[in-house]
């Protein structure tokens, strides 16, 4: 496995007490950085000092966001090791992000090996209280000086580490969401399905608009019809409906989220029922009317599961299994959650311990 160069910080940084950590605010002693030169290709991955990056006020990504990232996590098992979930899928989504911002392709096999060797040598930082976890952050941005439009001849691909807190410090709390009906996420066609900045630039005012209503995320619809349920605030969405779990199908303009692949995958090798396919709000609501939605829940690696206690669109509103988390839910965030933090079997092989 390629092992990169590193420049150790001289001052380590005083650990962050793990009960008041702010998610994004604190960052680790060391980032990983590899540049990018057309004719060159990727060259010069190494591991420095976390601190600030020089560029040109011209560079690209401030005018065009030519951009991508990913979000991942490292966990500390109770044996004291340090693990990552389904790292791979990761530096594949990147690259499949890549492609449609016309960001040359990462290769898959160094990558992985940078996120280990930073988070190796970061190990320190991996929090050890419940629920506490190592947050990844890899991205790419533009870097090339220049006003033209056209895709950039210079990147820099950068991996940055934060501690986080325990996502559901106060316990598990069911959210409040609202169907967004003016503006969109993401279209086919668009960048839906990559992780890239515009997509959550495009998507703050439907937050902030949701916010002020008293909703804590949005549920947003297709782009074309306005009919049909794509994810949940900046996570992939199910319903659990009679027997059968549904969840929108990867259109294009929906996320792949790894969360939700392995949910599905989970719940499939449980022998339940899971449709990826179009559901439209009406038929939602419907089901929240007559008593047939059960369930209903985001998920993504931030919170693993968020389940949704209350509905609202225009004039309707639906209380969704009386505000509680239902026993899916609890299922499948039990699971998850105890195969990354290392406190359950992991039958399908997504750990890779460090
Ligand atoms: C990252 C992301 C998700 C969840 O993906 P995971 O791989 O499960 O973390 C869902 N929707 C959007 C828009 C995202 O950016």
């Amino acid at each position: 496995m390629k092992e990169y160069p590193v420049q150790r910080a001289a001052v380590l940084k005083e650990k962050p007490d793990p009960n008041t950590l702010v998610f994004g605010k604190t960052f680790t002693d060391h980032m990983f950085i590899m540049d990018y030169t057309a004719g060159q290709g990727w060259h010069d991955g190494r591991i420095v000092p976390y601190g600030p990056i020089s560029l040109e006020p011209s560079a690209m990504v401030f005018h065009y966001a030519q951009e991508v990232f990913e979000g991942l996590k490292a966990y500390r098992n109770p044996q004291g090791q340090v693990q990552l979930f389904r790292p791979m899928e990761n530096v594949k989504r990147i690259n499949s992000s890549c492609d449609r911002m016309c960001i040359p392709q990462l290769p898959e096999e160094d990558t992985l090996a940078a996120i280990e060797q930073l988070v190796r040598l970061e190990a320190d930082w991996v929090p050890s209280a419940p629920g506490t976890s190592l947050y990844i952050r890899p991205f790419i941005i533009a870097t090339t000086p220049s006003l033209g439009v056209h895709a950039a001849h210079n990147y820099i691909f950068c991996i940055i580490t934060c501690p986080v807190g325990a996502y559901y410090a106060e316990g598990i709390n069911p959210v409040k969401i609202y169907v967004e009906n003016e503006d969109v996420r993401a279209v086919r066609g668009g960048t839906g399905y990559t992780k890239c900045g515009g997509n959550y630039a495009a998507s703050i005012r439907a937050g902030e608009r949701a916010e002020e209503n008293g909703y804590a995320q949005v549920l947003w619809l297709d782009g074309v019809h306005r009919e049909y349920i794509e994810e949940v605030g900046s996570m992939n969405v199910m319903f659990q409906i009679g027997d059968t779990v549904v969840t929108p199908k990867l259109t294009g303009s929906v996320l792949p989220g790894i969360t939700r692949k392995s949910c599905i995958e989970l719940m499939r090798s449980w022998g339940l029922k899971v449709e990826e396919r179009l559901i439209t709000a009406k038929e939602l609501f419907e089901a929240g009317a007559n008593g047939t939605l059960k369930e209903a829940w985001g998920t993504g690696t931030a919170a693993v599961v968020s389940p949704i206690g209350e509905m609202g669109w225009e004039d309707k509103h639906v209380v969704v299994n009386a505000g509680k988390i239902g026993p899916l839910a609890q299922r499948l965030y039990d699971t998850l959650t105890g195969i990354q933090w290392g406190t359950q079997p992991d039958p399908h092989n997504w750990v890779i311990k460090l």
